[in-house]
């Protein structure tokens, strides 16, 4: 049994004085692995009094030598690549073949990209507009990130690396659940020598240490990803001292499929986009509309998709599809496709996997009226509704007719129509036929999805703060 019991606070490792523990759990075993010594409210304040201190002379560092702390902690980041992936299968029950290109390789791409973004701030952040102004991007100051468990590493990159471009220092306080990635970050960019107190880690429960964080009054900034429930709540605490927040929440992202020539390689991507990391990832397309005229074709080959992925142990590097993260998950899950069932769809394919760990097979439902509970709220597991339309018009109003806005993805045999079809579409991103993620597209929610955007240069604007100076 594995002991985690440092938190990284200007620059220190320290170890928290109280005795709150948690017990983790291996998903796929059920077995525990690891005992988490929890950060406290006073390792809170610490950090937020550490960043506090270090953020002047980091805002001031000139934008080249931040991006050369930035290609450092990137090198360090590749030394721990397969650490990475290892902790991500054994802590999120993530499969390896998905940790290590997606989980891994991508985020370590993102955070090596913020070195040339930070370079071009040099210009950005000083520009003389005439004789009489000057306008300044300057970084907004000591920033709160938090972060959710499921792509432990990508969310973590996705807020550290602006912030730290744009010169900001941070209070990161990551997922209980996948404390192992959070402090092998931290190791990294120990080991990187970033100025101590620019980056400062603490582990710790939202219902412990998260008021304290997201009130505080030298805390100017706040990054959340996590479920919409809990960003409503730090939205509200943190305007109490008009903090800027920038939120990136949870989703129900639609998949337009137009009546197509290719039908089965547009529902074979539309299945693995949902089944994959067990149906955690927030931009998961889990509402998928198709033509009347080809629904019941559609939902064929969507359970013979289903049943061909292989589940199975994180480790086995043939296993499509894990555990998903914990009981409470699995428990809400299960939860909900009962759910589905009562409220009249038909259950295709899926549901419970006897045995040990938190197994839940790939499950389909057909027959999904887009006013069921089943496709307007997160699930958060592999379960994919399908439902029908009649003509293009619906299918955008059915897509929209959602509280959330996070991704949405187009498949159209003209791009163009495609093109048209995607800008209707109320959501951050669409994605048209098979486009696959890319780390410069800003990333974030349109309604109840959020309201910030990350990645590309565009990420690091939400770090800075505009100043005029007027001669
Ligand atoms: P969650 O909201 O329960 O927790 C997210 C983080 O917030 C965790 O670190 C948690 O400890 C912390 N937290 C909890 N209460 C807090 C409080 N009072 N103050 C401060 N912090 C607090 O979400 P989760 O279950 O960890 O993650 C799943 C959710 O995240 C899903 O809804 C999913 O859609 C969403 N998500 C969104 C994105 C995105 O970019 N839009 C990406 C991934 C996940």
């Amino acid at each position: 049994m594995k002991t985690l019991n440092q938190h990284f606070i200007n620059g220190q490792w320290q170890k928290p004085t109280t005795d709150n523990v948690l017990e983790l759990l291996n998903p796929s075993t059920e077995q525990a692995f690891a005992k988490l010594h929890l950060a406290d409210k006073t390792m809170a304040l610490d950090a937020i009094k550490a960043a506090k201190e270090a953020q002047k002379q980091w805002a001031q560092t000139p934008a080249t030598v931040r991006a050369r702390h930035i290609q450092n902690i990137v090198t360090e980041l590749k030394k721990r690549r397969d650490a990475f992936t290892n902790a991500m299968v054994e802590e999120l029950g993530c499969p390896k073949s998905f940790a290590e290109p997606v989980q891994v390789d991508d985020p370590i791409d993102a955070f090596e990209q913020h070195i040339n973004w930070t370079l071009a701030l040099e210009q950005k952040q000083q520009q003389q507009v005439d004789k009489r102004l000057q306008v300044r991007r300057e970084a907004i100051g000591v920033c709160v990130l938090i972060t959710p468990w499921n792509y432990p590493l990508h969310q973590l990159v996705a807020k550290v690396a602006p912030a730290l471009a744009a010169g900001c220092s941070v209070v990161v306080k990551p997922s209980e659940l996948t404390p192992q990635t959070a402090l092998l970050l931290a190791q990294a960019i120990d080991d990187a020598k970033l100025p101590a107190g620019v980056f400062n880690l603490v582990i710790g429960l939202g219902q412990d240490i998260g008021d304290t964080l997201t009130q505080h009054q030298d805390v100017d900034c706040i990054s959340f990803t996590g479920s919409t429930q809990t960003g409503v709540h730090i939205q509200t605490l943190a305007a109490k001292t008009v903090k800027r927040v920038c939120l990136e929440l949870g989703g129900k992202s639609p998949y337009i499929i137009a009546d197509t020539d290719n039908l089965q390689q547009a529902v074979a991507l539309g299945v693995e986009d949902v089944m994959v990391n067990s149906g955690q990832t927030c931009v998961a397309l889990t509402r998928m509309l198709v033509h009347e005229s080809q629904y019941e074709a559609a939902c064929e080959l969507a359970k013979t998709q289903a049943e061909s992925l292989q589940l199975g142990a994180p480790e086995d590097p043939d296993s499509f599809i894990g555990p998903v993260v914990s009981k409470g998950q699995y428990d809400k899950v299960l939860d909900y496709i009962k759910l589905g069932v009562a409220e009249g769809a038909n259950l295709l394919t899926g549901g419970k996997v006897a045995g040990k760990g938190y197994y839940i097979a790939p499950t389909i439902f057909s027959e999904v009226d887009n006013s069921m509970k089943i496709a307007q709220q997160e699930i958060f597991g592999p379960v994919l509704c399908i439902i029908a339309y009649k003509d293009i018009e619906q299918a955008i109003h059915i897509a929209n007719d959602s509280p959330y806005g996070l991704s949405a993805r187009v498949w159209h045999d003209d791009r163009t129509q495609a093109t048209q079809i995607a800008s209707q579409i109320r959501a951050g991103q669409v994605y048209i036929n098979d486009a696959f993620w890319h780390n410069y597209a800003p990333f974030g929610g349109y309604k109840q999805s959020g309201n910030g955007r990350e990645l590309g240069p565009e990420g690091i604007n939400e770090f800075l703060e505009t100043k005029s100076i007027i001669f």
